[in-house]
């Protein structure tokens, strides 16, 4: 959290909090400005013209998501893409809707995320020592963006790691975000072996750049409806982010 960690910080590390937090600002504006995708922005703006018969009182984002979290984060949190009506209409990553309902409790429980309820941008969630984005930033029909539109997004994602100069371990919130990692490793740096790297709950990865990657199920309702994925199975999850991070 920035203001907690204002109290403690010397004049050089509120100069360097200062500065990732605008320039993470900075794209977080740019990608908000993104129209990569022809099929994703048409769907994403008739999704906020139409809206959902509960959410009529609602002005939708309607935009792509732009990250969230804390810019000195050494947890990336990475997950697939906006929901239609939860992530697009609030316009904050996992907010208003079932996968958000799951995750942000965790989250708290976690020691991440100041308040377990995430409702709105307005709601006052602040997160510590964890930033959350995905590998998609628009809402995809069926929930499912096709390769190109990953492959367009993939920049974006490449520009925020650089930028989040404290990073140590990427939890990937089901297997595309898993695969989207894998990508960005193979962008920055020696070829993957993609057998090397089997996706299962709780498996744990050293990648080519350092990183510690911990991937986990997604907590679509599908999932989490089901018990394929629980709470406790979950909090492991981020409690061993912690620990691979370093953070008390
Ligand atoms: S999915 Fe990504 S690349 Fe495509 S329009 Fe949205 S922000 Fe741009």
């Amino acid at each position: 959290m920035i203001v907690r960690e204002i109290a403690s910080a010397t004049p050089y590390n509120l100069e360097r909090m200062a500065g990732a937090l605008k320039t993470l600002e900075a794209l977080n504006a740019r990608i908000v400005d993104c129209d990569l995708c022809p099929r994703l922005r048409s769907h994403c703006t008739e999704v906020a013209r139409v809206r959902r018969r509960a959410y009529m009182d609602w002005e939708y984002w309607g935009r792509p998501v732009p990250s969230f979290g804390d810019p000195e984060a050494r947890v990336l949190a990475l997950g697939l893409a906006p929901g239609a009506h939860g992530s697009n209409r609030t316009g904050r990553p996992f907010t208003g809707d079932g996968s958000g309902d799951f995750l942000y409790p965790v989250l708290h429980d976690a020691g991440f995320a100041s308040q377990p309820k995430a409702s709105s941008r307005q709601d006052g969630m602040k997160l510590h020592g964890l930033w959350i984005t995905s590998v998609g930033r628009c809402a995809p029909p069926g929930n499912k963006p096709t390769p190109e539109e990953l492959r367009n997004c993939a920049s974006w994602l490449d520009q925020e790691m650089a930028l989040l100069g404290n990073l140590r371990v990427v939890v990937c919130l089901g297997r595309i975000a898993f695969d989207g990692l894998l990508a960005h490793e193979h962008r920055a740096g020696p070829r993957i072996v993609r057998s090397s790297f089997p996706f299962g709950h709780g498996n744990e990865f050293t990648l080519p750049s350092g990183l510690r990657a911990i991937t986990s199920y997604h907590p679509s309702l599908q999932n989490t409806n089901t018990g394929k994925l629980t709470k406790v199975m979950f909090l492991k999850i981020f409690m061993r982010a912690r620990e691979l991070a370093g953070l008390e």
